[in-house]
C-alpha cells in the first residue's frame, strides 16, 4: 500500500493560510491540481499508455488523492423559526473556501475541493461529487463515495434519497445506478448490488435481514476485502434497484435522537459490483500470461477479451456528533459508543494516512476494514462532508471540517481492475480446435481419396503398358518376318542380276566377234576400193599427161606467134613512152597504169619465154609431137592474141588520152577515190571529176571485159610488185563501179584483195587494196564475206601498222562501212574494229577523222536500231572508250566530222542505259548544245527529245 498526504492544504486557523494555493479543480476527482505534485491524472480506460494488469492488478498504480466537498444543509423549519442566525459560517464556492468564525473577530479559512451551499441541487452534487467516481468505476477502477457529518446535516438526503415524490431529489445512489446501468451492456456486462448495514460492529445484510452478522473476508495475497455471505442481486433496471433500496431501507434500524428523529444511527453501505467485458487491442501475436506467468500463444483469429471487475462503494455514515451531546441513554449510549468507535477508528486511520504514518490502524474497526481500499487503497474516493447552519452545532461542524481537511491529504493509488476473459478465450480456442479437427478430417479424407485415385490410375497405366508390350511384341515379330522376306527377295534379285550379267557378257563377246569380222571385211573392201581408185587415178594421170603434151604443142605454136606480137607491142610501147616523156607532170596513178600495161607485156613475154623453155625441154625429152591440126589451132590462137594486142594498143591510146584529160582535171583539184554514197568529194568539182573518172572507168571496164577479170585478179598475185600495184589499182577502179562489184566478188576478188592486203608491205598496194575493200564493203553480203575472211582483223592490223593518212583513210572507210551492219557489230568489236577506228584518230588528217566519225555514227545508229523495243546493255562504243573522243570532236570544225558525231551522240542518248556514262563524260552538255545550235533541224529535235525523255538527264539538269 502506498500512502501519501497532501500537506499544502490550508489548515484551520493557521497563519499559513496566507500561503494557501487555490485549487481550481472543477470536480472532486481532478488529479491535476498543482497543489499535488505527486498526483497524476487518472488515465482513462482507452488511454494508450495503459497496460493491462495481471489478474486485474497493477502494481504501478496512479496516485489519486481523496477528493472532499462540503455541503451546507438549508435551514429546516425549526431553524427557520429560531433566531439563531448562522453567521458563524461563510461559504465562498467560487474560491472553494469556507470561513468559520473562531470568535467575534476571527475567522478560520478552509480550502476544499468543492463548496456546495444550501441551494446546491441534488444533480449538481451528484455531478461534482459522485459522477467522476462512477465514470471511473465504469472504466474499471474501484470507487468510493462517502458522506460524513453530524446527524441531521443531510448525509442520507445527499446519498440515499430515492426521489419518489420529486425526481429532482434523487440522491447519489439512485443517480449512480442509473448511470452505471445506462453504460453497461445487458448481454455482456453484469451489475449486481449488495446493501449492508454496519451497526454496533455487526455487518447486517439489508437485502436479507436474517443474515445479521456477515463476516468480512480479506484475500491474504491481494488484500481485497469481501463479504462472502452477502446477498448480491443482479440489477438490470433502475426501477428494480429502487425496489431493492426501498426493501433495504425498511430493514434499517433507525433511532431517533434528540437532534434529529430521522437520522440513522447505523452506517449504511451500498456495494455495486460492475463486471464489464472489453475487447483488448488485437495484436499480431498477442501473448497473455496466466497466473503462473507461463505464456500462451493465441491464434490470430482470436481477439482477446478482458474483463474489468470494479466496485462502487457508497457509504452513508452514522452521525459524527459527540455522544455526550446526543443525549442518548442505555442502549442508545451503547450504540453511540460503537458508532463513534467506528468513526473514531476511521478518523485515526485518516490521520495516520494524512500524516504518512507507518502504522494505519485499519483493523481497529469493521468500518475501517471495509473501507480499506477507499482510503490509502486503490479506489478513487470522494468524500462529501455535510454541515448544518445552526450555530449551536458549531463545534461538530468544526470537527467535521477538520475530518474533511485530513481526508483531503489521503493519497490513494488507483489501479485498473482488469483481467483476461480466459473463459471466453477458452471457448473460442475450443471452437477453433473443433474447426481445425474437422478441417483435418476433411484433408485426410481428401488425401485418402487422392491416393485411391492414384492407385486406380497406376493400375490402369500398368494395364496400358502390358497392352503396349503385347502390341510391340506382335509388331516386332511382324517386322522380323518382313525383314526375312526382304532378305530373301534381295537374294533372289541379286541372283537374277548375276544371271543377266552373265547373259550380257556373253552377248558382248558375241558382238565383239561379230564386229571383228565386220571390221576385217571392211578393211578388205577398203583395200579393194583404194586399189580401184589408184588404178583410176593412174589412168587419169596418163590421160592428163597426154592432154598436157598436146597443149604444150599448142602453146609452142602460140608462143611463136606471140613473140612476133610482142615485138610489135614493144614497138608500140616505145612509141607511147616517147609520147609520155613529153609530159613532165603526168599524174602518178595514170603513169602507173601505163607502166602496169608495160609490165604486163613484159610479164607476158617472160611467161612466153618460160613456155618456150618448157617446150624445149619437152621436145628434148621427145615426149611431145605436135600435129598439123594443132599448129593450125595455134595459129588461130595467135590471131586472136594479135587481135587482143591490137585492142590493147587502142586502149593504150585511149588511156593516154584519158590520162591527159585526168591530169588536166587534177591540176584543177585533188582526185579522191570514191568510197560509196558518202564520198567526201568537193561538190564544186564533183560533176566534172565524175565525168572524167567515169570516162576513165569506162575505159578500164572495157579493158577488163576484154582481158578478163580472172586474168586481172590473177595479176594481184604476181611476184612482181609493180604488176601487183597496177593490177590492184585496176581492180580498185573496177570496184568503184557498183555494176562490177558482183562480178569481182564472184571471181573471188575479196579473197584476192584481202590476201594482197595481208601479204603486202607496200603502202600503195595496201592503200589501194583497202580502198577496193572499202568500196566492196558497201553491201551486206560483201560485208559478211569480208568478215568471214577475217577482213576486220586485217584492216585492224593495217591500221595499226601504217601512218600513211591515205591508207588510214581507206582502212577507216572500210571499217566505217562494216560498222553499218547490225548483224556484224559484235564480231566487228570483238575483232578490235572500234578500238582500231579510234586509234586512227592519231593521224589527225581531216579525211581520216571524217571516216572515223562516220564509222562511229554508223555503229551507234545500228546499235540503237538493234536495241529498239528491248532492254539492252551499255553501248559497245562506250565500253571501248569512244566517249571522250566523241565529246572532244563534237565541236570539230570539220563539218563532216561534227555532223557524224552529233548523230552518234543522239543515237547513244536514246538509251537510258548510256545516260550515266554520257553525263560523266560531259556529253549531256554537247547534247544540250546540239539541241540548240545544230544546223540540222531533225538532229536538234532528236537531241531535245533525248534530253527530255531521260530521267537521268533531267535530274542532272535540275541540280543546276
Ligand atoms: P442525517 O442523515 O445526516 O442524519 P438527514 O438526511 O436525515 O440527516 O436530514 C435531516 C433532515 O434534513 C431531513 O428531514 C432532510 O429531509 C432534511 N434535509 C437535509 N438536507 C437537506 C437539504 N439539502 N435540503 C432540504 N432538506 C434537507
Ligand atoms: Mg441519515
Amino acid at each position: 500500500m502506498a500512502f501519501s498526504a497532501n500537506r499544502s492544504n490550508v489548515s484551520g486557523g493557521s497563519p499559513r493560510s496566507a500561503t494557501v494555493r487555490l485549487e481550481r479543480a472543477s470536480s472532486l476527482t481532478s488529479n491535476t491540481s498543482p497543489t499535488h505534485p505527486r498526483s497524476k491524472a487518472i488515465p482513462s480506460a482507452t488511454s494508450p499508455g495503459r497496460r493491462p494488469s495481471r489478474n486485474g492488478r497493477d502494481d504501478s498504480g496512479v496516485s489519486g488523492r481523496v477528493r472532499v466537498a462540503v455541503r451546507l444543509r438549508p435551514r429546516n423549519s425549526e431553524e427557520l423559526k429560531s433566531d439563531d442566525v448562522a453567521d458563524y459560517i461563510e461559504l465562498m464556492p467560487e474560491l472553494k473556501r469556507l470561513k468559520l468564525r473562531k470568535n467575534n473577530w476571527d475567522f478560520e479559512t478552509f480550502q476544499f475541493d468543492e463548496i456546495l451551499n444550501e441551494t446546491a441541487s441534488q444533480k449538481r452534487v451528484y455531478e461534482v461529487v459522485a459522477k467522476p467516481v462512477v465514470e471511473s468505476v465504469l472504466e474499471g477502477y474501484n470507487g468510493t463515495v462517502m458522506a460524513y457529518g453530524q446527524t441531521g446535516t443531510g448525509k442520507t438526503f445527499t446519498l440515499g434519497k430515492l426521489g419518489e415524490d420529486d425526481a429532482a431529489d434523487r440522491g447519489i445512489m439512485v443517480r449512480a445506478m442509473e448511470d452505471i446501468l445506462a453504460n453497461a451492456s445487458a448481454e455482456q456486462d453484469s451489475v449486481s448490488v449488495s446493501y449492508l448495514q454496519l451497526y454496533l460492529e455487526t455487518v447486517q445484510d439489508l437485502l436479507a435481514p436474517e443474515k445479521d452478522n456477515l463476516t468480512i473476508s480479506e484475500d491474504p495475497r491481494t488484500g481485497d476485502v469481501s463479504l462472502p455471505g452477502a446477498t448480491c442481486v443482479e440489477v438490470r433496471h433502475p426501477k428494480s434497484f429502487l425496489e431493492l433500496l426501498e426493501a433495504g431501507e425498511a430493514n434499517r434500524i433507525a433511532a431517533n435522537t434528540k437532534m434529529n428523529t430521522e437520522s440513522s444511527r447505523s452506517h449504511a453501505l451500498l456495494l455495486v459490483n460492475v463486471k464489464k467485458s472489453v475487447k483488448a487491442k488485437q495484436e499480431k501475436e498477442s501473448t497473455a500470461s496466466n497466473e503462473n506467468g507461463s505464456s500462451l500463444q493465441l491464434s490470430k483469429s482470436h481477439s482477446l477479451m478482458t474483463i474489468r471487475k470494479s466496485k462502487l462503494l457508497i457509504v452513508d455514515l452514522a452521525g459524527s456528533e459527540r455522544v455526550d451531546k446526543s443525549g442518548s441513554e442505555g442502549h442508545l449510549l451503547e450504540e453511540a459508543k460503537f458508532i463513534n468507535l467506528s468513526l473514531t477508528a476511521l478518523g485515526k486511520c485518516i490521520n495516520a494516512l494524512a500524516e504518512n504514518s507507518p502504522h494505519v490502524p485499519i483493523r481497529d474497526s469493521k468500518l475501517t476494514r471495509l473501507l480499506r481500499d477507499s482510503f490509502g487503497g486503490t479506489a478513487r474516493t470522494s468524500l462529501v462532508i455535510t454541515i448544518g447552519p445552526s450555530s449551536q452545532h458549531r463545534a461538530e461542524t468544526m470537527s467535521t471540517i477538520l475530518f474533511g481537511q485530513r481526508a483531503m491529504k489521503v493519497e490513494n493509488m488507483v489501479k485498473l481492475r482488469e483481467e483476461f476473459d480466459y473463459k471466453s478465450l477458452c471457448r473460442k480456442l475450443e471452437a477453433d480446435l473443433d474447426r481445425l479437427i474437422a478441417e483435418n478430417e476433411r484433408q485426410n479424407k481428401l488425401v485418402l481419396d487422392t491416393e485411391e485415385q492414384l492407385q486406380k490410375r497406376a493400375e490402369e497405366a500398368e494395364l496400358t503398358i502390358q497392352q503396349a508390350e503385347r502390341k510391340a511384341k506382335v509388331l516386332l515379330e511382324e517386322s522380323h518376318a518382313k525383314k526375312l522376306k526382304l532378305q530373301k527377295e534381295n537374294l533372289d534379285s541379286i541372283r537374277r542380276l548375276q544371271q543377266e550379267c552373265s547373259l550380257l557378257e556373253k552377248e558382248l563377246k558375241e558382238n565383239a566377234v561379230k564386229l571383228q569380222s565386220e571390221k576385217e571385211a571392211a578393211v578388205v573392201e577398203k583395200e579393194m576400193q583404194i586399189q580401184n581408185e589408184r588404178a583410176k587415178k593412174q589412168q587419169e594421170k596418163e590421160e592428163y599427161i597426154e592432154e598436157y603434151q598436146h597443149k604444150l604443142e599448142e602453146l609452142n605454136k602460140k608462143f611463136e606467134a606471140e613473140r612476133a606480137e610482142r615485138e610489135s607491142i614493144e614497138r608500140r610501147l616505145q612509141e607511147i613512152e616517147d609520147c609520155m616523156e613529153g609530159q613532165n607532170k603526168l599524174e602518178l596513178d595514170d603513169q602507173e597504169n601505163l607502166n602496169e600495161l608495160a609490165k604486163k607485156m613484159e610479164e607476158e613475154s617472160h611467161s612466153r619465154e618460160r613456155a618456150t623453155r618448157e617446150l624445149g625441154e619437152w621436145k628434148l625429152q621427145g615426149a611431145f609431137i605436135a600435129s598439123n591440126e594443132e599448129i593450125e589451132e595455134q595459129c588461130k590462137q595467135k590471131e586472136v592474141l594479135e587481135k587482143e594486142v591490137k585492142d590493147l594498143k587502142q586502149q593504150m591510146l585511149q588511156l593516154s588520152y584519158d590520162t591527159d584529160e585526168t591530169r588536166k582535171v587534177l591540176e584543177k583539184g585533188p582526185t579522191r577515190v570514191s568510197l560509196g554514197a558518202e564520198s567526201p568529194m568537193s561538190l564544186s568539182k564533183a560533176h566534172h571529176m565524175r565525168e572524167t573518172v567515169n570516162g576513165q572507168r569506162a575505159t578500164i571496164a572495157k579493158l577488163f571485159e576484154q582481158v578478163g577479170l580472172h586474168k586481172i585478179l590473177s595479176l594481184l598475185e604476181s611476184e612482181d610488185v609493180d604488176v601487183r600495184v597496177h593490177a590492184v589499182k585496176v581492180v580498185a577502179n573496177l570496184a568503184a563501179e557498183e555494176s562490177n562489184q558482183e562480178k569481182i566478188v564472184e571471181s573471188g576478188g575479196i579473197v584476192s584483195l584481202l590476201r594482197l592486203l595481208d601479204s603486202s608491205q607496200d603502202d600503195i598496194i595496201r592503200r589501194v587494196a583497202a580502198g577496193a575493200i572499202a568500196n566492196l564493203a558497201m553491201t551486206e553480203t560483201n560485208q559478211e564475206l569480208i568478215m568471214a575472211q577475217n577482213g576486220t582483223r586485217l584492216l585492224v592490223r593495217t591500221a595499226n601498222e601504217t601512218d600513211d593518212p591515205q591508207t588510214l583513210r581507206m582502212v577507216a572507210g572500210a571499217i566505217a562501212n562494216l560498222c553499218g551492219n547490225e548483224k556484224l557489230q559484235a564480231r566487228l568489236r570483238e575483232d578490235g574494229g572500234i578500238i582500231a577506228l579510234l586509234g586512227m584518230a592519231r593521224s589527225r588528217h581531216p579525211d581520216v577523222l571524217a571516216q572515223i566519225a562516220r564509222g562511229i555514227a554508223n555503229f551507234a545508229k545500228c546499235e540503237s536500231r538493234a536495241a529498239r523495243g528491248q532492254k539492252r546493255e551499255k553501248s559497245l562504243l562506250i565500253e571501248d572508250g569512244a566517249l571522250p573522243w566523241i565529246v572532244e570532236n563534237a565541236t570539230n570544225e570539220i563539218s563532216a566530222v561534227r555532223r557524224h558525231i552529233e548523230l552518234a551522240l543522239c543515237h547513244l542518248a536514246q538509251h537510258e542505259v548510256n545516260a550515266v556514262d554520257l553525263i560523266a563524260a560531259g556529253a549531256l552538255w554537247e547534247l544540250v548544245r546540239i539541241s540548240k545550235e545544230c544546223s540540222r533541224e531533225d538532229i536538234r529535235i532528236l537531241a531535245t527529245k533525248n534530253i527530255t525523255s531521260s530521267s537521268s538527264f533531267q535530274s542532272e539538269l535540275k541540280k543546276l
